[in-house]
């Protein structure tokens, strides 16, 4: 068996375990390796909508966390050569009872670069905003799209330019307080990180199990207008209003809840909120829906949901004929804190996000439980 030995070894290619990887190294921290089983990050970090979200996460610690991990998204982008396809956020409220909503989010979310738009200035961004019946909306000009299925390898290469090593296609087995075991090799270590993503019953299955941590499914779809649009930025809409966590808590929310209730019951029952964002080619990534459980999930897809997503996604942007070109599932970790950082010992660390939010908050996540080391 191959020995050999790292100051820092990393388990898993996703956004939290490259962070990690990158803040190790920013602390002069030498001798990394991050280890991978598949050939390529294949998890939730390319499979997102590769939007780094700001507006609508829980005050005041994931907000921040977005804020920092989207300005280290952008120093990445700038070295790598990544293309950002838009900037901003549109939160069109399609209810009335929207609005009061937003208006007291506005009052949790102290950033200057978050505004409420009323009906004419939406409809003035953009020829679409006039066909889809909106009491106005949020904009923010924080966010950033980029294409995580070029964007993951491009952030692995950019580690690789400044001397962190990879190892793909083994999967880590076992650990003990000195080395992990891959099928064939011991790599010996100093610090651990184990970023294993929504692979729940592999390493650290007991900590998930005691924490109760689920899988959540995600249906996502990506289509082509007929005709071409270009968006001025990442689209959301009412239903997000029901998922993010910022809005949980304000008091107008209770009202608006029954509303969607009874209009959108089918679309919450499949965990449905609608995020669309563009890519280079024009095509637009739609998504999501949320199904949740502690075991494998039923492996077969019900054509319902995407129709669900379909026909939400028709009414927030009427853009007329498409053809859908890809449709895919994706994972994450749920569970009741938004983050898990498990320490075995002050040197071996489990850490997920444990709520949908790692990439835009999963660089800086990883980047805190580096500066926990001793
Ligand atoms: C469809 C979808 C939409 C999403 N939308 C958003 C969004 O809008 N905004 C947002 O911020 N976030 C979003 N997310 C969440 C975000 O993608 C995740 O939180 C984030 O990518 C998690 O990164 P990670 O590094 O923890 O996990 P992953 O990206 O899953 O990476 C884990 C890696 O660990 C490897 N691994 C696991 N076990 C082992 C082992 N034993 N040995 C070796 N390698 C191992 C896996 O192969 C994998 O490459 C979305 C997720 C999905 C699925």
């Amino acid at each position: 068996m191959n020995v050999s030995k790292y100051e820092l070894v990393i388990v898993g290619a996703g956004v939290v375990g490259m962070g990690a990887a990158l803040a190790a190294s920013k602390q002069g921290i030498k001798k990394i390796l991050i280890v991978d089983r598949h050939h390529a990050c294949t998890g939730a970090s390319i499979r997102n909508f590769g939007f780094i979200t700001i507006t609508g996460l829980r005050q005041k610690i994931m907000q921040e966390r977005s804020l920092r991990s989207r300005d280290i998204w952008l120093d990445i982008i700038k070295k790598s050569k990544i293309t950002i396809n838009h900037r901003g956020l549109y939160l069109l409220a399609q209810h009335k009872e929207s609005i009061p909503v937003l208006e007291e989010y506005l009052k949790v979310d102290s950033r200057s670069t978050v505004r409420l738009l009323t009906k004419q200035e939406m409809e003035s961004q953009h020829p679409l905003f006039k066909k889809n019946n909106n009491y106005g909306g949020l904009f923010s000009s924080d966010e950033v799209r980029i294409e995580p299925r070029l964007a993951i390898p491009a952030v692995a290469n950019y580690l690789r330019s400044i001397g962190i090593d990879f190892l793909w296609r083994e999967e880590v087995l076992d650990f003990n307080h000195r080395y992990i075991i891959t099928q064939k090799r011991k790599i010996f270590f100093n610090k651990l990180i184990m970023a294993p993503g929504n692979h729940l019953k592999g390493l650290g299955r007991d900590i998930f199990e005691k924490k109760k941590i689920q899988s959540s499914k995600l249906h996502m779809l990506r289509i082509m207008p007929d005709k071409k649009v270009k968006l001025p930025g990442g689209i959301m809409a009412d239903l997000t209003l029901m998922r993010y966590p910022g809005y949980e808590n304000l008091p107008s929310k209770k009202k608006l809840d029954k509303v969607i209730q009874k209009e959108c019951r089918a679309e919450l029952d499949q965990g449905i909120h609608v995020i669309v964002v563009q890519g280079k080619d024009g095509s637009l990534t739609i998504g999501d829906s949320h199904h949740y459980t502690i075991d494998s999930h039923y492996p077969f897809e019900n054509e319902v949901v995407d129709k669900l997503i379909l026909n939400r996604f028709n009414h927030i942007l009427p853009i007329g004929s498409y053809q859908v070109v890809e449709r895919w599932v994706g994972e994450y970790p749920s569970g009741k804190n938004d983050y898990l950082d498990h320490w075995i010992d002050k040197h071996i660390c489990i850490a997920n996000v444990t709520t949908g939010i790692g990439m835009s908050t999963g660089f800086a996540f990883a980047e805190d439980v580096i500066s926990k080391f001793s």
